[in-house]
């Protein structure tokens, strides 16, 4: 590779399938950039040591996923602030010698949403989930004017930490905590006007599961988002279609983070339609499934 390509590198451990490089380098390319992307396999341990030697190695930004998205932030010399208020870091950039850290995943799940047509102002929503993505989620939702917000999760210390925070920092939007039990589920509004599902629960390779149990009914009211998407279509978005209500898979959100981030590294403005198509063309499904 020559020495004027500038590098982007996915960090993460282990990364077993990931859309970024096609999508980054089908932009690149359509716009005639001197930019690669490229993974880079990290275990925990090697982090420090590989965002040490970033730069002079030819890196000018990258992503970062599982599992460094909260340890990423001790090693970077600034960190926007949404990025802190989230509490993870999924894009970072080389600025004048500075390794800047960013959240680009809230961006690309308000931006999906915002491209279907659904505009979250006003809503009322239920949020399945209190990982990386549910933050996200949250932070994106009630910082484009939900009115509620009911965090569901398995893990209560998790689900009540980040609802406390969250709620410190958007005091206008009423966002509660309930753990997942069938009960809170039953109970929640049958009028609420989105469900995300912000678990992993339903990802390849386990198809077929749902954090919803098929027993308890699905509010009938909602546009249903999940997160995840490979599969393209989970139990969870099968049901809400099922039962007629629009469904949003987790393709939109990557592609939307993916088109921040490039704006970040490149200064320039990206071409979503690129984006979008190379990465429909890897899962071989249509936009939204259309
Ligand atoms: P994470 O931080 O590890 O959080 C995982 C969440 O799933 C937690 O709330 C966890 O609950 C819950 N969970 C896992 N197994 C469960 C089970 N058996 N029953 C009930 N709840 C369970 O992961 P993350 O980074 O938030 O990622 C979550 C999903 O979002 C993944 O599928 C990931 O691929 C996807 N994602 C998509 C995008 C995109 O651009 N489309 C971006 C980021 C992430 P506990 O707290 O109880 O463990």
């Amino acid at each position: 590779m020559s020495d004027t390509i500038k590098k982007i590198g996915l960090i993460g451990w282990p990364i077993a399938h990931s859309l970024s490089p096609v999508m980054h380098n089908a932009a690149f390319d359509s716009l005639g950039l001197d930019y690669h992307y490229t993974l880079l396999p990290t275990k925990p341990d090697d982090l420090e040591t590989l965002l040490t030697n970033f730069a002079s190695r030819g890196f000018v930004g990258g992503n970062i996923t599982m599992p460094h998205k909260q340890a990423v932030m001790s090693y970077l010399d600034e960190i926007s602030e949404d990025a802190r208020s989230i509490g993870a870091v999924n894009t970072i950039h080389v600025q004048d010698g500075k390794m800047i850290g960013h959240n680009t995943d809230w961006v690309g799940f308000l931006n999906a949403l915002l491209e279907a047509r659904h505009n979250p102002a006003g809503m009322n929503v239920a949020i399945l989930g209190a990982g990386g993505a549910a933050r996200a989620a949250i932070f994106a939702l009630a910082g484009a004017g939900v009115a509620q917000i009911i965090v569901i999760n398995r893990t209560v210390s998790r689900g009540e930490q980040l609802t406390d925070e969250m709620a410190r920092v958007f005091p206008a939007c009423q966002i509660t905590f309930q753990p997942l039990e069938p009960e809170t589920l039953q109970a929640v509004p049958n009028d609420v006007d989105l469900v995300v599902n912000a678990t992993s629960v339903g990802m390849e390779p386990q198809d077929g599961l749902s954090v919803w149990p098929d027993q308890i009914p699905i509010p009938t009211k909602a546009i249903y988002y999940d997160v995840i998407y490979k599969p393209s279509q989970t139990h969870f978005l099968q049901r809400a279609e099922a039962a007629g209500r629009p469904t949003l898979n987790g393709v939109g959100m990557v592609v939307h983070q993916g088109v921040a981030g490039f704006k970040i590294w490149t200064g320039k403005e990206p071409p979503v339609e690129t984006m979008w198509q190379s990465v429909l063309d890897v899962l071989g499904t249509a936009k939204n499934d259309e």
